[in-house]
């Protein structure tokens, strides 16, 4: 799953983006209105973790410019200024949550848990092909009933692959949902996680195959019986 931080304060920026990405995020950081307003355009984020006072404007003219635009990605409000004031200004703007500076960081990871969990949002259901599953929620991969340990890497390309069962994932896709922006990448980054992943689930005895659509990505199925 894909977050954007929004905040110009680079040193906690950095911190937060290591808890996240401990917790199994792939983190962007914007550290200006504009970079979160271009990181937004151009790609499909699972929530947003806004701080409102940043160096180029209000973070809440962002929260408004993309509600305007019918993007319900949820976001929370992260702001220094605890007043009721600013609470209901974020809210009125469109925010799913709040949170306030100084915040611990099991805070935050249990607020995102808790927008990501709601009705049309990216966590709380549990996804199955076959005898495969995933918790989306504790993360946990269990092929018939035993748990397999699934690298971080694997794990949210399993994801991706999971959620649209029986599509084809574009290759660009699958790096998205890997890879923050800006990471180094080597160009069969992709193929290899997923022949890894490919081994670690036929050897854990998993009834599903990542299939090869040629020159467009990849598709999870259930394995056909030979
Ligand atoms: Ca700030």
């Amino acid at each position: 799953m894909r977050l954007l931080l929004v905040e110009d304060e680079g040193e906690l920026a950095d911190l937060v983006r290591t808890k996240l990405t401990g917790e199994g995020f792939a983190v962007d950081i914007a550290g200006s209105a504009e970079e979160a307003q271009a990181a937004m355009d151009s790609t499909g984020y699972d929530a947003v973790i806004l701080d409102l006072r940043l160096p180029d404007g209000d973070g809440l003219e962002v929260l408004r410019e993309v509600r305007d635009r019918r993007n319900q990605t949820p976001v929370i409000v992260v702001t220094a200024r605890d007043s009721v004031h600013d609470r209901v200004r974020g809210l009125n703007a469109g925010a799913d949550d709040y949170l306030v500076k100084p915040f611990a960081l099991e805070e935050l990871v249990a607020r995102i848990a808790a927008v990501l969990r709601r009705p049309g949002a990216a966590l709380g259901m549990r996804l199955e092909v076959a005898n495969l599953a995933f918790d989306t929620t504790t993360r946990e991969v269990v092929v018939s009933g035993q748990p397999l340990v699934v690298p971080r890497r694997e794990l949210a390309a399993l994801e991706l692959l999971m959620r649209r069962a029986g599509r084809v994932v574009t290759k660009d896709a699958l790096e998205n949902a890997v890879y923050s922006n800006g990471e180094e990448t080597e160009s069969n980054a992709i193929e290899s996680h997923l022949s890894r992943l490919r081994k670690r689930l036929r050897e854990a005895g998993a009834g599903v195959a990542i299939l090869g659509v040629r020159g467009v990505g990849y598709m999870f199925r259930a394995a056909v019986e030979a």
